[in-house]
């Protein structure tokens, strides 16, 4: 989502005649858009304003912003710390951007802009002309939640649900495919909990589908608790949306579950997958897992990893829990963390073990990859195929936004190698 942020944060700011640069130590603003899931990205703020120091000693300081959520939760913290910081401004407040660019040109007083005007932000964002120009593009559709994971800071950073209106996100997806877009990946914190005067996200996959040149639709992040019967449907229903989803489930014991008010059991979790199946059988998913959470016993642990077994993840992301402040998980008595690190590492490399099988049964196989971007210096292609595998072939021909056919012929940990077959005919799949 940061991503799609940053894009809407230089289409903002171009009003006021600022330009990206990659001429790092010749800028007269950096915005840092950050995250603050774990604690790592907060150091990172802290390292990069370095950075920006060194490079600009005895030159003219440039104006230093700190957006997203690290500034949503931190602003005043910031500010404080590090008086080379100009102003925060939280992910609801970026339509305030351009105000706060304009008054720190004039003056050198820091600002906090970190209200929750969600409300206000797309209504000034919907004005403006999405000049993102990715094959695959983000579109936020939906923003904050409402369910308060008791390890989750984005309740807190980004506020209550909000979902945009049907009407402006087809305006924005047909902007998208009209500068190129082949693929569109909807976003939200809780995307399947996407509900504006009652159309839901099947709802608004079905008008998004009838747009011509997009040939391709996925969705993330979804909540299982949120997976409604229209949404199961509509994979069923809809060529154009990808078989494969990203469901966190975080832990495979329903006391961890209950601990981190997941609100769901692994039960209804599986039971979900089954439906899923049923409807869409070539259907596969990727996971979210936190390994460590306050209170996981090698038991727990244990069903963590029968679970993977069980579902056979093609893609997760696993981390040790790390405790955010200002949520109710901070002050819980922690696992021993060389407890943890060995729990992670035997995690992955099971999770590592099933990608790789999963991996080698695609060997030799022809699968349709919708190419993204030319390799820089080499006569190769990236893309990626229906299950968000990246694949990459050797062409001299331009292959962006077009989807081919590859026959895969092997394959490494991240990516899947290729040699060009045909080219798809996808008129054969409208939705
Ligand atoms: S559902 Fe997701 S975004 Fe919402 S609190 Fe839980 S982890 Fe955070």
């Amino acid at each position: 989502m940061n991503e799609y942020d940053s894009t809407r944060i230089l289409d903002l700011t171009k009003k006021i005649n600022y330009v990206p640069t990659t001429n790092l130590s010749e800028a007269n603003c950096y915005i840092l858009n950050t995250c603050h899931i774990r604690e790592k990205a907060t150091d990172k703020v802290y390292h990069d304003i370095g950075r920006i120091k060194k490079n600009f000693r005895n030159k003219i300081k440039p104006i230093i912003l700190v957006a997203g959520c690290v500034a949503q939760a931190e602003g005043e913290i910031l500010l404080k710390k590090e008086k080379y910081i100009d102003a925060v401004i939280g992910p609801q407040s970026y339509h305030k951007i351009n105000e706060m660019i304009l008054n720190l040109e004039k003056k050198s007083k820091s600002e906090n802009f970190t209200e929750f005007d969600v409300i206000e932000k797309f209504d000034t964002l919907n004005s403006l002309k999405n000049s993102d120009s990715n094959i695959s593009s983000f579109l936020t559709v939906q923003e904050g939640c409402d369910k308060f994971c008791k390890f989750c800071v984005v309740p807190y950073t980004r506020g209550p649900e909000f979902s945009r209106t049907i009407k402006e996100l087809t305006k924005e997806a047909n902007q998208l495919a009209e500068n190129g877009a082949k693929e569109i990946i909807l976003l939200g914190q809780n995307v399947n909990a996407y509900n504006n005067k009652k159309k839901r996200l099947s709802d608004l996959i079905f008008e998004i589908s009838k747009i011509k040149n997009l040939k391709r639709i996925r969705y993330s992040t979804s909540h299982p608790l949120d997976f409604s019967e229209d949404l199961i449907e509509a994979h069923k229903n809809f060529k154009k949306l990808m078989p494969v989803i990203h469901l966190p489930v975080q832990s495979g014991s329903n006391k961890i579950l209950d601990a981190m008010n997941r609100k769901h059991t692994i039960n209804e979790y599986l039971e979900l997958i089954e439906k899923l199946k049923n409807a869409k059988p070539n259907i596969k998913f990727s996971s979210d897992f936190i390994i460590g959470y306050p209170g996981e016993t090698d038991e727990d642990y244990q069903q963590t990893v029968k679970l993977m077994k069980n579902i056979e993840f093609i893609h997760s992301y696993s981390f040790i829990f790390s405790a955010r402040p200002g949520t109710p998980a901070f002050g819980l008595k922690k696992v021993d963390q060389k407890i943890s690190k060995e729990r992670l590492i035997n995690f992955q490399s099971i999770a590592e073990r099933i990608k790789t099988n999963y991996r080698k049964t695609l060997i030799n196989k022809i699968i349709p990859v919708l190419f993204e971007n030319k390799i820089k210096n080499e006569n190769k292609y990236f893309g990626r195929d229906e299950y968000f595998n990246s694949v990459v072939v050797q062409s001299d021909n331009n292959l962006s936004g077009k989807i081919i056919n590859v026959r895969i012929l092997k394959s490494n940990q991240n990516t899947l190698y290729g040699k060009f077959i045909s080219k798809l005919n996808y008129e054969n799949f409208a939705a």
